[in-house]
């Protein structure tokens, strides 16, 4: 078994968290390849180390002070390495951060050095070899991965190592320069070394027992979803749903494989199995629900509009022009109605209403801006009969409107929209007619 493991910010965040990692690496002889993040919050009033070189950054390229800052970082490392009864110093690699910060080095390079300072203290802990992913971590340009060569480079070097640690979140440009993710980045990097070295799994430990069924924010002490597949996943992700970067299941989704979300400070929970394809049922037919609030719908009425041929595209057309992309489009005989996110559109919405009444000339244009979308996700809806049927009724029974439905052309999801003050209400109300009428 080979086994790709990535811990994030708050399981790194002290020694006692990294002696958690430790006991969870050695329990396990297939966890070969570990991706750390930075060390994230001890407790709620905490700063993420990486915020922490934001900040000093910033301050460098205002030309401000900033070695108090770095002295804190620096306090928090030190600590750890103490804690973990350790014999190194991080010296040297500190004096050459303040070195660049000061040669204008920028973000990226203070950024990155959150993870390849936790990633040099972990391999040393774990006596592993420390990988730079500066070395196998190739970007294109600032914002664009170089999927093939990162492949390449990562397969290349850790054929040489039985065992490595490979920092999560950066990587460089061809010619040296640090270049890293957006934030959360590291689940990027653990897929991507998962798909190189052909892992036979992808674990994403973090501080939670998995992916919930719904926003715990909103359902307390939700279910755990034990099973769900990628494209299930990216449903819910869309709707705001999150555990894991959004960019971080293609490397391993387009070869099939899974990823288990695993709880650091829990490890004998299940936690949540991401797979391509699953013969598993899920226990409550539905896998899970999200949504998100802030959503306008724009609807044109015209009569007999069925057989005015162009029109959806004229409409749709003013939405492009405009940069703003839209989400659902349901339709009536006379009427369609388009659906977009109400921040994007409020930027241009005069002059996409003056294009859609010149170009598609409506009877009547309606705008609702008290829309919020809900998305109920599951593989196993399309073939339970009655699915629809219980949705509708938990949210009459729990006197929600329903302002819109939207059913997916692969069934895998019902997208029903209602007033933004009935959002909270109606997500309940379908978890508890599926999930707690289950239990
Ligand atoms: N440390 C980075 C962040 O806080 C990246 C990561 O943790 O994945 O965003």
């Amino acid at each position: 078994m080979k086994k790709v493991v990535k811990f994030g910010g708050s399981s790194l965040a002290s020694a006692e968290q990294f002696q958690k990692v430790a006991n969870i690496i050695h329990a396990d002889e297939g966890r070969r390849y570990v991706v750390p993040s930075a060390p994230g919050k001890r407790n709620s009033g905490d700063t993420k180390v990486t915020d922490m070189l934001y900040k000093c950054a910033d301050l460098a390229s205002q030309g401000k002070a900033y070695a108090k800052e770095l002295g804190k970082i620096k306090s928090r490392y030190e600590e750890i390495i103490k804690g973990l009864g350790l014999k190194i110093s991080l010296k040297a690699d500190f004096d050459e951060i303040a070195k660049k910060l000061e040669d204008g080095a920028g973000s990226m390079f203070a950024a990155s050095r959150g993870e390849y300072l936790n990633g040099k203290v972990l391999a040393a802990y774990l006596g592993y070899e420390f990988v730079d992913a500066a070395n196998v971590v190739r970007f294109k340009d600032e914002e664009t991965l170089d999927p093939e060569e990162t492949y390449r480079l990562l397969a290349e070097h850790l054929k040489e190592h039985e065992r490595a640690v490979v920092p999560g979140f950066y990587g460089s440009l061809k010619n040296g320069k640090i270049v890293t993710f957006s934030r959360g980045g590291s689940d990027i990097t653990g897929s991507l070394v998962a798909r190189a070295i052909k892992a036979d799994i992808y674990e994403n430990w973090t501080d939670v027992s998995g992916f919930m069924v719904a926003d715990p924010r909103i359902v307390k002490n939700s279910e755990v979803i034990h099973t769900i597949t990628y494209k299930e996943l990216r449903e819910l992700a869309y709707m705001g749903a999150s555990v894991m970067h959004e960019d971080a299941t293609f490397p391993v989704s387009q070869v099939g494989i899974p990823i288990n979300i695993k709880n650091t400070n829990d490890p004998e929970a299940e936690g949540t199995m991401i797979v391509a394809q699953t013969s598993k049922t899920s226990k409550y037919t539905i896998t899970g629900i999200a949504g998100q609030k802030g959503f306008t719908s724009i609807t044109l009425e015209k009569n007999k509009m069925n057989a005015a041929i162009g029109i959806g595209r004229k409409a749709l057309q003013a939405f492009e022009e405009h940069g703003v992309s839209f989400e659902h489009m349901p339709s009536g005989i006379d009427t369609f109605s388009v659906i977009v996110h109400q921040d994007e559109f409020a930027k241009k919405e005069q002059q996409i209403l003056a294009q859609i009444e010149e170009s598609c000339e409506p009877d009547h244009m309606d705008i609702d801006s008290d829309l919020a979308l809900i998305a109920v996700v599951g593989r196993c809806m399309k073939s339970a009969r009655g699915t629809a049927g219980r949705i509708f009724a938990a949210l009459a029974h729990a006197h929600v409107n329903v302002k819109m439905i939207d059913q997916g052309s692969s069934e895998l999801n019902v997208i029903i929209g209602v007033s933004n003050d009935d959002f909270e209400n109606a997500i309940k109300a379908i978890y508890d007619i599926f999930v707690e009428a289950a239990l």
